[in-house]
C-alpha cells in the first residue's frame, strides 16, 4: 500500500507531491502519481509551448516547491535569471527547468506511472484505485488533481464543426497540430491572454495572414484575479460565506476571465501597426466551412475568411464530470453544491483521506484555485492535515 497516491501529474499533482516530500510527510518511495501521459507536467508544457508563451503571468514566488524563493535561488545558482517586470515573472524556460529540478531532487520524477484512473473504491484503511488497464493500487490517502482535462470551452457557433475533419482547433487541445504546419490565412477567436500569445506567435509565422477576432475591448489586468485572494484579505470573508451559491457567484465575479496584461497588449498593438496582425473587434454569430475555407459571419454583417480557425476560448466554467468521478460521488454519497463542485472540509478532504485540488477545490480556495497559487494553497492545507494525522508505519 502507498501512503499517498496522486491522480494527475500536472502542476497541481506535482505541487502536492513536492510539498508532501519536502515537508517530510511522505517518503518518495511511499508515493505514486498516476497520469495518462508519460511524463509529469505534460499538459502545462505542451499548452504553454503551443501558444508561444515566453513569460508566466504569475510572479516568481508561484511555482511547485514549498519555499517561495526556491525559483529565484535556482535561477541565481544556475545563472539563468530570466524574469520580467517588477513581480519578477519567470520565463517559461526557467519555470520549467526549476520544476524539473524539484521533481528530480525530491525523487518524484521516478514516482510517475502512466495510467488512467477509472474508479476509486473505499477500503477500511484508505482507497483502492482502479485504472483503465485493470490494475489496482492501494493508498492510505488519495489526492484527485485531474485539472480541467478536455473540458475546453467552444462557442456555440463552432459546435457544428466539432468531431469533423477540418482545420478548426482549440488552442489548448493536446491534439492540435504544430503551428508551423498550419494553412494560412489563420483566424484566432478569443480575447484573453491565450489569444494574445497565440496571435503574436501566428503573426510571426504568418505575417499579414493572421487575424485576431475578439468580441469585447481588451480587458487589461496584471493577474488572473486580485492578489488579495492569495491571503486573508479576501479569503477570510470568502470562507465565512455559508451559502455555496454565493461562493460560486464570487468566484465567477472575481476571476479576470479573458483579460490580458498591459505589456502583452502593447505587443499585439505593435504587430497590428506593423500589419503583421489584423484585428477585428466584433462578435461571431455563425460560421461556414466550404472547400477548406472557413467564413466567419460577424454581428456587423462583415465576413472574415481563412483556412485555419484557432479557438482561444479557454476552459468551461464548471468542473469536468468524468464518469468515474460521478460514480464515486454517487457510491460514497459525497456532497456537492448546486454548481456541482465538491463541498469540502477546509483541509480539502471530500471524504475520509480523499483530498482534491485545482478546479475541484474552488469552493474552498476561491478564484485562484486553478492557478499555480491555488496549487500551493491546496498543497499547504493537505500537508497541514497530513501532519495532524501522519501515516503510522
Ligand atoms: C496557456 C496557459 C498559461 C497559463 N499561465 C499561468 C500562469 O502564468 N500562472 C498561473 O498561476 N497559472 C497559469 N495557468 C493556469 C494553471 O496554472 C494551469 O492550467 C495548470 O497547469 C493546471 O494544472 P492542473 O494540474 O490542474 O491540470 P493539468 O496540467 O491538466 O494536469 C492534470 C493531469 O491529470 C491527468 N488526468 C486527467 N484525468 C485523469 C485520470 N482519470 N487518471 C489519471 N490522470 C488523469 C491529465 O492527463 C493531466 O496530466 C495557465 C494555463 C494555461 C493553459
Amino acid at each position: 500500500m502507498y501512503d499517498w497516491i496522486i491522480i494527475g501529474g500536472g502542476i497541481h499533482g506535482c505541487t502536492v507531491a513536492a510539498y508532501l516530500v519536502k515537508s517530510g510527510m511522505c517518503e518518495p518511495g511511499r508515493l505514486l502519481i498516476l497520469d495518462p501521459h508519460n511524463e509529469p507536467l505534460r499538459n502545462w508544457k505542451q499548452q504553454t509551448k503551443q501558444i508561444g508563451m515566453k513569460y508566466l503571468r504569475s510572479p516568481s514566488v508561484h511555482h511547485i516547491a514549498p519555499d517561495p524563493f526556491s525559483l529565484q535561488q535556482y535561477a541565481k545558482k544556475t545563472n539563468s535569471e530570466d524574469f520580467y517586470g517588477p513581480y519578477k515573472r519567470p520565463s517559461l524556460d526557467l519555470f520549467n527547468d526549476h520544476c524539473d529540478q524539484i521533481l528530480a531532487e525530491t525523487g518524484i520524477s521516478s514516482r510517475f506511472q502512466t495510467a488512467t484512473v477509472a474508479g476509486l473504491d473505499k477500503t477500511t484503511n484508505g482507497w483502492n484505485i482502479r485504472t483503465e488497464s485493470n490494475n489496482t493500487f492501494a493508498a492510505a490517502h488519495t489526492v484527485i488533481a485531474t485539472g480541467m482535462g478536455d473540458h475546453l470551452a467552444y462557442p456555440a457557433w463552432s459546435e457544428p464543426f466539432l468531431h469533423q475533419e477540418n482545420n478548426m482547433y482549440h488552442a489548448l487541445d493536446e491534439h492540435a497540430p504544430d503551428a508551423s504546419g498550419l494553412s494560412p490565412a489563420v483566424m484566432i477567436v478569443g480575447g484573453g491572454i491565450t489569444a494574445a500569445h497565440l496571435s503574436l506567435k501566428m503573426s510571426r509565422l504568418y505575417p499579414g495572414q493572421t487575424t485576431l477576432v475578439n468580441r469585447h475591448p481588451f480587458r487589461v489586468h496584471k493577474f488572473d484575479s486580485d492578489p488579495g485572494w492569495l491571503g486573508p484579505k479576501h479569503l477570510t470573508k470568502f470562507s465565512a460565506i455559508q451559502d455555496y451559491k454565493k461562493r460560486r457567484e464570487q468566484i465567477q465575479q472575481e476571476r479576470n476571465r479573458g483579460s490580458v496584461t498591459h505589456e502583452l497588449l502593447g505587443k499585439v498593438r505593435k504587430a497590428v501597426r506593423e500589419e503583421k496582425l489584423h484585428h477585428i473587434q466584433d462578435n461571431v454569430v455563425s460560421a461556414e466551412d466550404a472547400n477548406n475555407q472557413f467564413c466567419l459571419h460577424m454581428n456587423s454583417q462583415q465576413e472574415v475568411n481563412g483556412k485555419t480557425l484557432l479557438l482561444a476560448t479557454g476552459y468551461q466554467r464548471l468542473r469536468p464530470k468524468p464518469p468515474w468521478l460521478e460514480t464515486l460521488l454517487n457510491d460514497e454519497r459525497l456532497t456537492c453544491a448546486s454548481c456541482g463542485n465538491p463541498i469540502l472540509t477546509p483541509s480539502l478532504e471530500w471524504d475520509n483521506r480523499l483530498f482534491v485540488t485545482g478546479p475541484l477545490a474552488e469552493l474552498e480556495i476561491g478564484p485562484v484555485s486553478r492557478n499555480i497559487a491555488g496549487a500551493r494553497k491546496a498543497a499547504e492545507r493537505i500537508v497541514k492535515q497530513a501532519q495532524k494525522h501522519p501515516v503510522l508505519q
